[in-house]
Parts: C-alpha cells; structure tokens; sequence
C-alpha cells in the first residue's frame, strides 16, 4: 500500500556548494511537506549499506566516498504519489539527461554528484526513512 512517503538526502556536494536552500525551496513549492528533516553525515558503513545494491558497479567506490565526505541533509517528505512524484521533481541520475524544471537539471553538476536522493519504493522510502528519524521525530 501507498504510504505517500519518500525519503530525500541533500547529497554532500549539494550541501558544500550552498544549495540547501534551493533544493528545499523546489521540494516544497512542489508541494511536498516535511515530515522529518536534519543535518547529519553517514559514516563510511552507512554509505556502503545504503548504496549495496550497487556494490558490484565499478562506481561503488567512489559513490560511497562522496556519499560519506561530508554533511548531507535527510528528511522524510509526505505528498499524494510521493514516490513517482518527487522521481519526477529530482530528474534523471544524470544531469546531462534530467530534464528543465528539475532539481539535478538546476543543482546536478554530474552522474556521479548529483545534489540529491529519491527513495525509488514505498518500501525503501520506509527503510532509509527509519534509518535517520525514531517516530517522535517523524511529524
Ligand atoms: P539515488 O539512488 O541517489 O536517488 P538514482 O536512483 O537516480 O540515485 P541509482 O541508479 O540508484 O540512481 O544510482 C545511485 C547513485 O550512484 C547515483 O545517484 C549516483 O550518485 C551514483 N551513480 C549511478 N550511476 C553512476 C555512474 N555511471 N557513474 C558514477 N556514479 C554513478
Ligand atoms: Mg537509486
């Protein structure tokens, strides 16, 4: 079932390049609202996990430097059709294919730094959620 929930992460290079500001500003113009949100960092364990799925990609090495140099910002987002919607909003993983109106399109500088995450299922969008934020801090 549905839980019109996603999980977003404010990528390192997103952070470092001052657009925090710009991305929650497209997140919440799109309508999404914020359930949850902080300024946290992964260690290089978190990242290794939460890429796994990627672990045989010749990229996993330095996706999961990246993902752990520096602080990112993670929220919980909530809005009819979360997931497919906020796909939508972030654009394609590289920013040389996403498409005008979108986050990379704007913040994305490559396939590999590429400003932000989208949870791609509900149930990840639960998993990476629970990860971050206990339920007093889910609102
Ligand atoms: P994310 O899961 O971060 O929202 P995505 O779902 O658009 O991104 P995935 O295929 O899940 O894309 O890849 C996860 C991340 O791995 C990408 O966002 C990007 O940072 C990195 N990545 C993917 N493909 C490449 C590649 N060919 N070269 C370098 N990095 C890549
Ligand atoms: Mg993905």
């Amino acid at each position: 079932m549905a839980t019109n929930r996603t999980f977003t992460m404010i990528k390192p290079d997103g952070v470092e390049n001052g657009h925090i500001g710009g991305i929650l500003n497209m997140i919440t113009e799109a309508g999404f609202r914020i359930v949850s949100m902080k300024l946290t960092q992964l260690t290089v364990a978190d990242a290794q996990k939460f890429y796994e799925v990627h672990a045989a990609r010749p990229f996993y090495g330095e996706l999961v430097e990246f993902m752990s140099r520096g602080p990112i910002v993670a929220a919980i987002l909530e809005k009819e059709n979360a997931i497919e919607d906020f796909r939508t909003l972030i654009g394609a993983t590289n920013p040389a294919e996403a498409a005008e109106g979108t986050i990379r399109k704007k913040y994305a500088k490559s396939i590999g730094e590429n400003a932000v995450h989208g949870s791609d299922s509900d149930e990840n969008a639960a998993i990476e959620g629970a990860f971050h934020f206990a339920g007093r801090e889910q609102f």
